[in-house]
């Protein structure tokens, strides 16, 4: 990949950045916004507690694809950028476009993805998260 080419990626990931930090600002002032409503009945508290798990759930996906970004851009610098880290091939342009913090080629991923399922169907990981809300009822 040319210079130019590793430039262009580097103000894609630039602005992917800076809009996920925004987002990440808005995500943690509502759920602080949520925080100073204290005086509810139950049933709002329940909702506020909901609401706020979901929040707490969107700001660590957010978190994750940060620091994916952020990886990006730093190998965008040191001249890494595009190489596969699993099997150390070049990343096909065309996926690097669609996913410019990626940093596996398809065929790493699919093979990463595949690990995660199968661990996933393994059962360790497969206990229902009852709400707190319906253990009381
Ligand atoms: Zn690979």
């Amino acid at each position: 990949m040319n210079k130019a080419e590793i430039a262009q990626f580097q103000k894609k990931l630039e602005i992917q950045r800076q809009e996920g930090m925004r987002f990440l600002k808005q995500i943690e002032e509502e759920a602080r916004s949520l925080e100073v409503d204290a005086a509810q009945d139950p049933a709002d508290q329940c909702v506020t507690s909901i609401s706020r798990e979901s929040l707490f759930e969107q700001s660590s996906q957010r978190r994750t694809s940060l620091r994916l970004i952020e990886a990006a851009l730093r190998r965008t610098e040191n001249g890494t950028f595009g190489e596969c880290a699993g099997c150390g091939g070049e990343i096909p342009l065309r996926r690097l476009h669609a996913l410019p913090w990626t940093q596996f080629c398809l065929r790493c991923q699919e093979a990463i993805e595949q690990e995660v399922d199968s661990r996933l169907t393994g059962g360790s990981f497969a206990v229902p998260l009852a709400p707190a809300w319906r253990r009381t009822g």
